[in-house]
């Protein structure tokens, strides 16, 4: 049984719950560790400088509340720190995660995982409509998404797909998605970063399955690469999210993860 998560957001960011009430719903499943990953300020999708102050009372209540919960669960402060978040705010950070949520095209941030309705709005303005244009462009900055954010995790590798789970807006066997997308994949396998295994979106009601695909998992599962399995919660309420049952398919793949943060940075400490 999976009995913790470093993907966790909060009312800090643009989650439902308190801190402290997501606290008390690990501690109440159970969970023996607790990793909060508030959304870092970004250049693409918030003016970041009026953030920093709330970025700083983030961190603080995160650490206060370290010492308060010790003899109950082991809480870490983390970052899901955006391909335009500054590194220097992950300062104080006990891990980070690196995703990518925007793109930047024509002057503009794109944000890819808003809404359907803004995803096809934004291929066909930006992109005259090529769906693969626009995906290859998002796999080129997660390719340098750990080299730009320096992060211990790898966050939802194909976010890009999020709207995509009837196949309606593009092909993920087309030879121009998987081009695109191997690339990425190649260039961070390279690192040995751990991969997040992100049931995110099933909770959510996007996807029936995690991310990242399949056929990913298994290339980064056979490339010896651990995962992290984690919620991507922004509630109480799914905090534990089909954890169990992603460890039991990496277990009966076969694939390394990691669920202790104390392993994580001892297996990156490795590298
Ligand atoms: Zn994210
Ligand atoms: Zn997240």
């Amino acid at each position: 049984m999976i009995t913790s998560n470093y993907h966790t957001h909060s009312t800090y960011c643009d989650g439902a719950n308190t801190l402290e009430e997501m606290i008390e719903a690990a501690i109440s499943k159970g969970f023996t560790e607790i990793g909060f990953s508030g959304h870092a300020p970004s250049s693409a999708y918030f003016s970041w400088e009026s953030r920093i102050e709330k970025l700083n009372r983030y961190k603080a209540e995160v650490n206060m509340l370290k010492e308060k919960y010790a003899d109950k669960i082991k809480i870490h402060l983390g970052l899901e720190m955006d391909y335009f978040s500054h590194i220097e705010l992950a300062e104080g950070c006990d891990y980070t995660l690196g995703s990518v949520h925007t793109i930047y095209k024509d002057g503009k941030y794109l944000e890819i995982d808003h809404s359907k309705k803004i995803q096809i709005e934004d291929v066909n303005e930006h992109y005259n409509g090529d769906f693969y244009a626009y995906i290859d462009d998002y796999y080129t900055l997660m390719a340098d998404v750990v080299a730009k954010t320096k992060c211990d995790i790898i966050g939802h590798f194909d976010l890009v797909t999020k709207f995509n789970e009837h196949g309606d807006l593009f092909d993920i066997n087309d030879p121009r998605y998987i081009n695109s997308m191997q690339k990425a994949l190649n260039a961070l396998i390279k690192t040995r970063i751990p991969f997040e295994i992100n049931t995110g979106a099933i909770s959510r009601g996007y996807r029936t399955t995690s991310y990242p695909e399949q056929s990913i998992l298994e290339c980064i599962g056979n490339a010896g690469i651990p995962f992290v399995i984690n919620s991507d919660t922004h509630n109480v309420n799914t905090i534990d999210c089909n954890l169990t049952l992603e460890q039991e398919r990496l277990d009966k793949l076969g694939y390394k993860y990691l669920t202790t943060l104390k392993d994580i940075k001892q297996y990156i400490s490795s590298l």
